[in-house]
């Protein structure tokens, strides 16, 4: 074989595999909060995996991840948070899925990203001072209660009543597959409060879950996901103070706020970082994707499409987007 040949095999440029790719929303910094995410779940969760799917993931996991500042990474420091961006939530989400461990992943997201930002955006100071505060440090289990036995994708089916009795409020209903339902220290629990007003009808509350009446049915058995618990519960003539409400009672803010809780805190958060119009329109194309996978009938529903405007803002006519795809 001639010698000339090696030199131009050499020659030939081949990809790199072991080359990093970072998406373009990521910095050093994010990528430094990765390496440490990812240490502690590699070192901490990853080897619990398989006994967790028997027993469901333990509440050491809320208090060690309060210790180590990632329950709320995108939180102001003045309520415990890191003051990062969201972007810093999407990596957390990334490396959790180095646990191996979907439920374990799902009842720290939901903690984090879906039960927690709607006491930080509606809260009162008091609110925020006995709920948050003490959920960042991993100190209170929070869990969200939308879904009801007859109210899934279709929101506006809720039935879960709240009626005005004096000074405080009397809470009946049920909601059905609740994650962290079983082991929460408080509830974040979309209601109505006037029936008749449909969409303007809606009132959150936060309740305590040794509030009496608040009744834990069962815990649900599941195809998967069994490392992360989920609970059918009910409520009983369930008494809570008026400052339990959430934001406002009914009417215009509390339907946003509805909407925020089912599925605008994503769009909510980027929207306030100082992304490029492309990247607000690719929220608002996934809004849009996830709007028609999941089959909601209303588009223009989808509340990140209408805040950043790549579809024409409408009312919220139709069956909501599915939650399970947030999870
Ligand atoms: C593991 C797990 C954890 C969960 N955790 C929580 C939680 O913490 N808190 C909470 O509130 N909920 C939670 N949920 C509930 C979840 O949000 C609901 O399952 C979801 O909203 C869908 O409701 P559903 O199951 O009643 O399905 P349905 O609303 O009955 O939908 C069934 C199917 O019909 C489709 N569909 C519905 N309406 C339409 C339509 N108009 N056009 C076309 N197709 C349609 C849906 O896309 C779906 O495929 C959880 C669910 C699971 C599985």
């Amino acid at each position: 074989m001639s010698s000339a040949v090696s030199p131009a095999v050499d020659a030939v440029i081949k990809p790199d595999f072991q080359s990093k790719k970072r998406h373009f929303i990521f910095t050093d910094e994010h990528d430094q909060l990765r390496d440490s995410i990812r240490s502690f779940v590699v070192r901490e969760l990853q080897p619990h995996a398989e006994e967790w799917e028997e027993t469901t993931f333990p509440n050491w996991v809320f208090t060690r991840m309060g210790e180590l500042g990632f329950l709320g990474l995108s939180y102001p420091e003045e309520y415990g948070g890191q003051g990062g961006d969201y972007y810093a939530n999407i990596v957390l989400s990334e490396e959790m899925a180095q646990s191996h461990s979907g439920g374990t992943a799902m009842g720290i997201a939901v903690h984090t990203d879906m039960a927690t930002p709607p006491i930080h955006l509606f809260g009162t100071e008091e609110q925020k001072q006995r709920y948050l505060v003490p959920s960042i440090k991993g100190e209170k289990i929070s869990c969200l209660g939308i879904t009801e036995p007859d109210a899934g994708s279709d929101v506006s089916g809720i039935k879960t009543r709240a009626v005005r009795d004096g000074d405080d409020y009397v809470i009946n209903g049920s909601k059905t597959y609740i994650t962290n339902g079983t082991r929460a220290d408080y509830i974040v629990l979309v209601t109505k409060t006037d029936v008749d007003a449909g969409y303007d009808g809606f009132t959150l509350f936060i309740v305590d879950t040794d509030t009496p009446g608040f009744i834990v049915e069962n815990k649900l058995k599941k195809l998967g996901m069994h490392a992360s618990d989920t609970a059918l519960l009910a409520f009983n003539d369930m008494r809570v103070p008026a400052d339990a409400v959430l934001g406002q009672v009914g009417g215009e803010a509390g339907r946003e706020a509805a909407l925020e809780v089912v599925q605008g805190w994503h769009d909510h958060q980027l929207g306030h970082e100082a992304v490029s119009p492309s990247v607000q329109d690719g929220v608002a194309g996934m809004a849009a994707v996830v709007a028609m996978t999941t089959g909601a009938t209303t588009l223009a529903a989808a509340p990140g499409a209408a805040t950043t405007g790549a579809v024409p803002p409408g009312t919220w006519s139709g069956p909501c987007v599915n939650m399970v795809l947030f999870f």
